[in-house]
């Protein structure tokens, strides 16, 4: 169920249910923004602070 909601592309995590067909969110196959509200940033990926 998870993976539906995940992009493949950007490994957000959406909270609605995203194409199986596309396999990614919407920004990642078109480049249409997405609402920042509608889905979860991983916190592992971006900055790494953690480092030091
Ligand atoms: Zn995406």
């Amino acid at each position: 169920m998870a993976a539906r909601q995940t992009c493949g592309q950007c490994g957000r995590r959406f909270y609605i249910c995203l194409s199986k067909k596309l396999g990614c969110c919407l920004e990642c196959f078109d480049g249409t923004p997405v609402d920042p509200g509608g889905y979860i940033t991983p916190l592992a990926s971006g900055t790494h602070r953690a480092a030091a």
